[in-house]
């Protein structure tokens, strides 16, 4: 059985960070990816906050990460992670095509956004439907968008979204928000949102440039309305991808990765970075910040073994 002293779980922004700051430590060090390398980011035609770059291309930039992990000397192992193994005092990560013993590991492997399901969702994506308002809520300057959702990250975004937008419909299926009542409060209060409550998206549809409008439909009667606006914001969870760890980990009530500041997992020798953990920003400078520490961390674990910090420490 191959042994690294770092095994990286993912390709992304922060597995492929995590790569580069672990081999110019001078660990040996594997990638274990089922996708294609880069991540999430080469999903979208443009980034404008990775600094440095004003605007880059998300495969360009997740390419980018790719190469310069590459060049420094990291494997890469084209498979599915299954598990993950603590025996003896030894970890071993189980994938589809072979297990590997690792001195630590870094669990990056992402989250995905729940979908509404609806027509005309996945047609848009990138094209006025959105599930960032971080990305993509400067292109709707003076311009009415939609929310989609009820809770604590709905209205945080949707009050994010009155600072560029004319107005900021919110939409949510149930006759109250469940965002917790100050929050719900303090975005009543505001001129710009403009609730809906009681209502679903039954379908998005818009033309060449876009979206153009969503159709709304009342729980209560069935009744549909059209509602116009070139941005859909779609905040109804998180799911980060973290089943293959079955219980193994420490996770929080949505299935993220519980860590202390130094990404220490419940499982020393264990780091988790990036948007599979449990954070409140989901973005690509974050998810590389992340893997440079965690790379660090794990450096530490094994050279610093006396002084390695566990979960509950230094919280
Ligand atoms: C459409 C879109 C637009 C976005 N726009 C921006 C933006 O403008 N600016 C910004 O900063 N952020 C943006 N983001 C968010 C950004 O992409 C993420 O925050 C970032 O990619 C997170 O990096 P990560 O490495 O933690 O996870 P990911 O990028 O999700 O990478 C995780 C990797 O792990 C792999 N993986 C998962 N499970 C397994 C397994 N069991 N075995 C093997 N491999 C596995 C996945 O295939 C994936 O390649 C956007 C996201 C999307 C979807």
């Amino acid at each position: 059985m191959k042994k690294y002293n770092l095994v990286i779980l993912g390709a992304g922004p922060a597995g492929l960070t995590a790569a580069i700051y672990g081999r110019r430590a001078g660990m040996t060090v594997l990638v274990v990816e089922r996708d294609s390398h880069g991540g999430q980011i080469k999903l979208t035609n443009s980034v404008e906050n990775w600094p440095g770059t004003q605007e880059i291309n998300g495969y360009d930039l997740g390419s980018t990460f790719y190469e310069h992990a590459k060049s420094v000397g990291t494997e890469f192992l084209s498979a599915t992670v299954v598990g993950l193994d603590i025996r003896d005092n030894k970890r071993f990560v189980i994938t589809s095509a072979e297990e590997v013993e690792a001195d630590t590991v870094i669990v990056a492997t992402g989250a995905s956004f729940r979908l509404l399901g609806v027509p005309g969702e996945a047609e848009y994506t990138g094209r006025g439907v959105s599930y960032c308002a971080v990305c993509d809520g400067p292109f709707y300057r003076n311009q009415e968008v939609a929310v989609v959702g009820g809770g604590n990250t709905a209205l945080q975004e949707a009050e994010y979204l009155t600072s560029f937008a004319s107005k900021v419909h919110l939409i949510h299926r149930r006759g109250e928000f469940r965002a917790g009542k100050h929050l719900v409060d303090r975005i009543l209060a505001q001129e710009k949102i403009v609730p809906h409550l009681h209502a679903t998206v039954s379908s998005i549809a818009g033309d060449d440039s876009g979206v153009t409008r969503l159709y709304l439909r009342d729980v209560r009667d069935g009744q549909e309305t059209e509602l116009e606006a070139p941005g859909v914001f779609i905040f109804v969870g998180t799911t980060p991808h973290s089943s293959f760890l079955g219980g193994l980990l420490e996770l929080a009530g949505d299935g993220s990765i519980i860590t202390d500041h130094h990404l220490v997992t419940s499982e020393p020798g264990v780091f988790a970075a990036g948007d599979v953990r449990d954070t409140d920003l989901r973005q690509v400078v974050t998810a590389a910040a992340d893997g440079a520490r965690a790379a660090m961390g794990a450096y530490h674990f094994i050279n610093r073994p006396g002084d390695s910090h566990h979960m509950g420490h230094n919280k």
